[in-house]
Parts: C-alpha cells; sequence; structure tokens
C-alpha cells in the first residue's frame, strides 16, 4: 500500500469519530480542499451546515480543508464575483519558519539548486554559499521556533485590542504546520475595503511611520556651538495613544530597568555614556511626562540618540505576520496580495495533511502556555513500520525522534504520518491491505 492510501486511512478513521463545529456562519463560506502533495486541489465548495461538512469529511478525508475568511451569498458561485460578498474577517498567519530563530541551525539544511556544485549546509539559506545559485530549504518547525510565533501572535493580539479597540472576535488557531492564524471575526472589520486592511498591515509593521505626526519632534538647540543641544517634545504620556504610547512605555521601561548596554545599543552610544545618562533617569521620566525629552549630560547627541532610540524601539516592537510570498525565489512580499479578501485559510479542528497534527483552536487567555506539538496529537499512537527515514532530530508529543539518515524505523502513527506526508520516509513493504490502521490515541 502506498503512503497515500495508509494517510487517508488515518484521516478517515479521525473524522470518522469527530463531529467539528468550528466554522462561524458555515453556510456562508467558500471551502477548498487538497489531495496528498496538493494542497488546494478544488475549491467553491459550499456546505449548507455542518453536519453536511462533517458527512463529506468522513466520505473524502481530504488531506487538506480551508474555508472562506469572506462570508458570501452564494459561496459556490463562479467567478469570484458571482459569490457576492457580504463580508470578510481579518486574518493574520505567523509561521516560524519566517522567524529567525537559532533553533533553525539545528534542524532545517539547504541544498544547492545547481546539479554541478551539490552543495549543501545546515541552517535556513536561501542561496548556496559556495557558488550562490538558489537553494531549496528543507524545513522543520520545534518548540522553540513555534514559541517565537506564539510570542509575535500574542504581540499582533495586544495591538488589535489596545490599538484597534477590538476586543471581542478574536479567535487563535494552530495552523497544524508551522504557525498560528488569528481571526478578528468581529462586526466592525466585516465592511473593511482591502486599501483599508492595508492600512492596518502598514500600522502593524510601522511602514511609514511617521515620528513627527506621532508628536516627537526636534527642537534644535540655541547654542551654535552644539547643535545637538536641543529637545525633543513628545506627546504627555497621560494622553499618549497607540505607537506614541508603545514608544514612551518602551523608553520608560529602558530607563527604569537602568541597563545601560541596552540603552547604549538603542540610542547608538558608549556605554560609560549611557551610565551617565541612567544617573539622571528621573529628571528624564520627568521631563517625559510633561512631554519632553531632554537631559543634560553634553557628550551625548541629543537628536541622533532620540531618533536611534525610536528606530530601534520601533523595530523591536512592530509586528510581521507572514506576507504572501509572489515570488518565492526571492521571498519577495507582495503587501497586496497579503490582504486578499478572497483567501481561504485552514478549518479550525481539521488535520493539517502535511504534518497529521490537529489544527486546533486556542483560546486567546491560554495561548501564553499552548504547546502545539504536544497538545495537537489527534493520530493514533499504535506502532508503524517504516522502511527509511530521513529527518533531523524532531519533536512531537512529549519526545524526541530521529534523527534518521535513511534506515528503517518503528514510529507511532501519529510521528510516522509527520515524516511520511512530507516524503521523508517510505512505508515498509508491505503488499495490498496488509498495514492495518493502528487503534487508540
Ligand atoms: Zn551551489
Ligand atoms: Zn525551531
Amino acid at each position: 500500500m502506498g503512503a497515500e492510501v495508509f494517510l487517508r486511512g488515518l484521516l478517515r478513521g479521525f473524522y470518522s469519530s469527530r463531529e467539528i463545529n468550528s466554522v462561524p456562519d458555515v453556510s456562508m463560506r467558500e471551502f477548498g480542499i487538497g489531495d496528498f502533495g496538493r494542497k488546494i486541489s478544488a475549491r467553491h465548495l459550499s456546505f449548507r451546515s455542518h453536519a453536511e461538512m462533517n458527512s463529506f469529511l468522513r466520505e473524502k478525508a481530504p488531506f487538506y480543508i480551508s474555508y472562506s475568511c469572506a462570508r458570501y451569498e452564494l459561496p459556490s458561485a463562479r467567478p469570484m464575483e458571482a459569490k457576492r460578498m457580504l463580508g470578510a474577517d481579518l486574518i493574520y498567519e505567523f509561521d516560524a519558519d519566517e522567524l529567525p530563530t537559532d533553533c533553525k541551525k539545528s534542524h532545517d539544511s539547504w541544498k544547492c539548486r545547481s546539479e554541478s556544485c551539490g552543495a549543501s549546509g545546515a541552517g535556513r539559506a536561501l542561496r548556496c554559499s559556495k557558488c550562490g545559485s538558489a537553494a531549496d530549504v528543507e524545513e522543520w518547525v520545534c518548540p522553540e521556533c513555534l514559541g517565537e510565533a506564539k510570542r509575535q501572535s500574542l504581540r499582533l493580539i495586544s495591538f488589535l485590542q489596545d490599538d484597534f479597540g477590538l476586543s471581542g472576535g478574536i479567535a487563535v488557531n494552530f495552523s497544524g504546520s508551522k504557525g498560528f492564524h488569528i481571526h478578528v471575526r468581529s462586526g466592525e472589520v466585516q465592511g473593511l475595503s482591502r486599501s483599508a486592511r492595508l492600512e492596518l498591515l502598514d500600522y502593524l509593521t510601522a511602514t511609514g511611520l511617521d515620528m513627527d505626526s506621532l508628536g516627537f519632534s526636534y527642537v534644535a538647540g540655541r547654542g551654535k556651538e552644539n547643535r545637538e543641544s536641543g529637545f525633543f517634545v513628545c506627546p504627555k504620556k497621560s494622553g499618549a495613544s497607540g505607537w506614541a504610547k508603545r514608544i514612551l512605555a518602551e523608553f520608560e521601561r529602558v530607563f527604569e530597568s537602568g541597563d545601560a548596554s541596552r540603552l547604549g545599543l538603542m540610542g547608538g552610544i558608549r556605554e560609560s555614556s549611557a551610565k551617565k545618562l541612567l544617573k539622571e533617569k528621573h529628571r528624564i521620566l520627568s521631563h517625559m511626562d510633561k512631554g519632553l525629552l531632554a537631559f543634560s549630560t553634553k557628550e551625548v547627541p541629543t537628536n541622533r540618540f532620540w531618533k536611534s532610540c525610536m528606530a530601534c524601539i520601533v523595530a523591536d516592537l512592530k509586528v510581521e505576520p507572514t506576507l504572501r510570498k509572489t515570488n518565492m525565489d526571492t521571498l519577495e512580499v507582495d503587501r497586496q496580495t497579503s490582504v486578499d479578501i478572497n483567501k481561504i485559510v485552514r478549518v479550525p479542528g481539521t488535520i493539517h495533511g502535511s504534518t497529521g497534527l490537529l489544527a486546533e483552536e486556542v483560546a486567546v487567555d491560554g495561548l501564553k502556555g499552548f504547546a502545539p506539538l504536544d497538545e495537537c496529537l489527534a493520530l493514533p499512537s499504535g506502532d508503524v513500520s517504516l522502511a527509511s527515514a530521513v529527518a533531523p532530530r524532531f519533536y512531537l508529543g512529549g519526545k524526541f525522534f530521529g534523527p534518521f539518515g535513511g534506515e528503517g524505523a518503528v514510529l507511532p502513527a501519529f510521528a510516522a504520518f509527520y515524516l511520511l506526508a512530507r516524503g521523508s520516509a517510505s512505508l515498509s513493504g508491505v503488499s495490498g491491505s496488509g498495514v492495518a490502521v493502528p487503534g487508540g490515541v
């Protein structure tokens, strides 16, 4: 039996015992499904109810099922315009593979595409370090990089709640593979145009953020010999909101922490100068409360220092959701397609066919302690024999497996799915229907 038949058997087993009721206004959504190795093989499907969707899942056991962030009057109509859109949720995605984490060196690898070169190495590289050709990257995830995707998601949620005032209607789910999806379903976002969605995205990513319009402006000093002796006006803490409030709070936090090395790096000054600034922190903070960024230490250039601090703080605090790529080789991002209101995303509570993991919903206040590689196992744990497996050491369900360098292995079904689905393993040569789908989770 081939891997596809075996994996589909596991999926069918899963859907036969589940009832999935995770799609609000299910009858107004467009659905798409995917096959083994193909994330979308059909779109423009629709279901009248969750019951109809569940019987479809039981019958077809698709490798992937996604639904539209938009609600439509006629969700299965074609072309897109004929569906008549009624509104669309906001959806943000964070994928672990996009985030620069140290763990990539231990679980990712690249291989040069040029046959005459053949170089390869550890980590994530888009170009061959030997000949400069494009490289193929073998990506894996681990608790560390998924943890970073989670931190980014939490930061985004704080922007949604504090800066956009969207307190209700936020739902989070693990994508079932590399990251998290944040859905905003509240009424006030439904009618937002594409350009309004782009504006929100630019706000989150601090694209084109203008300090002057936030209220941070430099007032030059009068002394000719020391042109940088002026000060900055800043918004008063009590009335500040949005980015201005975040920047002021971070200034305060760094000064309060007394961390001279951090302050030095932030302001582009020597640590010894940062220490002098920290000595007058009470004055600096009390000025700040009154709408002034000023200090008396002469050796620090006022304008350059505060500007450098602001740029550094913004770079640290902004969120960068995973954006749609227009060119996979250069990973070029198209902001316009990233706010596509016709996009479809994984149905929460279903299995991601590349991993066998559950795309599980997580409560916003439970996200911090959520461990997807432990909590999203949904397939049986009975043993499956693999003829060969190639994988770095990977973590799943509370333990590590591998590394495997092409040898045979016996793994629990959920781990076998994880490797088989990505083509990193082959089943032991059992003919016909000899491989029994293992039971018991
Ligand atoms: Zn090369
Ligand atoms: Zn990792």
